[in-house]
């Protein structure tokens, strides 16, 4: 039996081939779940073609995480395909290109504002929306570059995944009575369309390669995908507000011998 056999998920976040939420909808469909996938406006179409790629072809709902008329009918478009929801994956990142690549003393609120609400806030937005269709023991998932630290280049991307990791652990505390746990993923770098919006991915490459003890490779998505779907299985059943690191030991070691 499949760790997730039975279970409900919504995924967003699908783009490209490359996403790390297509990964995650993959391994949680050979584990046994049903996935819906949302998307929107233009990208609409390429999240529709790219869904085919799958095990199965999920259906894919409309959900801009800014707009309120997509989030107040989340519950509504999702209940067209499944009757209720186990867990949700958060795979949602963006920031204005003033935001990242050495403009951090110079980048404009508005800028940094729209890189909060869409990288942050929105885990919060998403996890209320949900919230009707939700079950006791469901789970919501997000995806951080740990924020701990300042990154080459991430700038204010690296203050909204701060936010995001802090949104997850008051997330976890407002949601852990109703049964439900909320949990990040701080996934090392991977080669997707978001990483392509980082002007030194190479550097970020290179730091990986010198320092995490296991090993990295930024063209596999699947250890990163593997941790978003036990996350989201019933095998972490006391386990939320926390960050699970998924980047072969990096944030635990300063350098190989
Ligand atoms: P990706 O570009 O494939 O996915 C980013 C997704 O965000 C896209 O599907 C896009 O449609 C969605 N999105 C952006 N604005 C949105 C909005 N207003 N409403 C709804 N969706 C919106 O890139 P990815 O690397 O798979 O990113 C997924 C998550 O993983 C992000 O949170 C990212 O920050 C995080 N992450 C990525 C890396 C990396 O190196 N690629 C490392 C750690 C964490």
């Amino acid at each position: 039996m499949g760790l997730l056999e039975g279970k409900k998920l919504l995924v967003t976040g699908v783009l490209m081939d490359t996403s790390i939420a297509f990964h995650a909808a993959r391994v949680a469909q050979e584990e046994g779940a049903e996935v819906v996938l949302s998307s929107f406006g233009r990208q609409m179409k390429l999240t529709q073609a790219i869904a085919r790629r799958l095990p199965k072809t999920p259906p894919v709902i409309q959900l801009d995480v800014t707009s309120t008329e997509d989030l107040a009918a989340l519950p509504e478009r999702v209940k067209e395909h499944v009757d209720g929801l186990d867990g949700v994956l958060h795979s949602i990142g963006f920031a204005p290109q003033s935001a990242m690549g050495g403009n951090f003393l110079s980048t404009p609120w508005e800028d940094v504002a729209t890189a909060l609400q869409i990288s942050a806030y929105s885990y919060t937005s998403l996890a209320v929306a949900a919230l009707p269709l939700m079950k006791e023991g469901g789970s919501v998932v997000g995806l951080t570059l740990d924020a701990r630290i300042a990154w080459p280049a991430y700038d204010w991307m690296g203050v909204a995944k701060a936010a995001l990791e802090s949104t997850s652990r008051y997330l976890a505390r407002d949601l852990g009575p109703k049964g439900i746990r909320s949990n990040i993923v701080a996934a090392g770098p991977l080669r997707t369309t978001a990483a392509k919006a980082i002007p030194t991915f190479e550097a970020f490459d290179e730091l990986f390669q010198t320092r995490a003890p296991l090993g990295w490779d930024v063209r596999n998505p699947e250890p990163t995908a593997k941790a978003c779907v036990a996350l989201l299985s019933d095998w972490f059943p006391a386990t939320t507000g926390t960050i699970v690191y998924v980047d072969g030991g990096f944030q635990a070691v300063a350098g190989k011998v």
